[in-house]
């Protein structure tokens, strides 16, 4: 399998480090031409006003909407999941609006802007996974034909898939636990 990872600005090595060790192919985006014959895309986390720039200024924009509209599988993490909202608390930032969801930035507030917790992901089986937030957004507004995939001690919504997009709220690239990777890969081969 090919995967693109949009490499504009961010956590994008760190990806690219995790797809490798499940012996998928991996290759940074920065140009248009680079989103050619992939088999999904991963968008990272970094900052979601800068990526959305470069994103624009790069030609990027339109062709990853083009290309989801076709049905290519894209997972979005933390500013990744905030570029993929429909809708977010900060109209600045300039978003692929693609999955159904309205996500607030920054949610967490100054003393806990990073933290890590052990989340219970229902579709990666019993084991928790470690959620690593670092100024994280949360999704506010889930709608329908979107499933929830994890959630906070009391509801905060923080991983979701609608059909082959995916998205979290925390750092998977940055642990050890490469099941939210091999889920994605999963939904690419159509297996989940
Ligand atoms: N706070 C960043 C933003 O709003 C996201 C942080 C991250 O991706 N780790 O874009």
């Amino acid at each position: 399998m090919r995967i693109g990872v949009l490499a504009s600005q961010g956590a994008f090595a760190e990806h690219i480090a995790l797809l490798h060790q499940l012996e998928s192919e991996a290759l940074p985006v920065r140009l248009a031409k680079e989103l050619d014959n992939l088999d999904g895309l991963i968008v990272p986390g970094g900052e979601s006003t800068s990526i959305g720039k470069l994103m624009a200024d790069y030609n990027l924009t339109s062709e990853i909407k083009r290309l989801a509209k076709g049905g290519l599988p894209i997972f979005g993490t933390c500013a990744g999941m905030i570029l993929m909202a429909r809708g977010s608390s900060d109209s600045d930032t300039r978003l692929l609006k693609l999955m159904d969801i309205k996500v607030r930035r920054n949610a967490f507030g100054r003393q806990k802007d990073s933290f890590e917790v052990e989340l219970e992901v229902p579709v990666l089986g019993e084991k928790l996974f470690p959620g690593v937030f670092i100024r994280a957004p949360v999704i506010e507004q889930a709608n329908n034909g979107v499933e929830i995939l994890a959630r906070l001690t009391g509801g905060t919504i923080v991983a979701a898939r609608q059909g082959k997009l995916l998205v979290s709220s925390f750092h998977p690239e940055l642990t050890r636990d490469s099941r939210f990777h091999q889920y994605f890969l999963d939904i690419i081969s159509g297996s989940r």
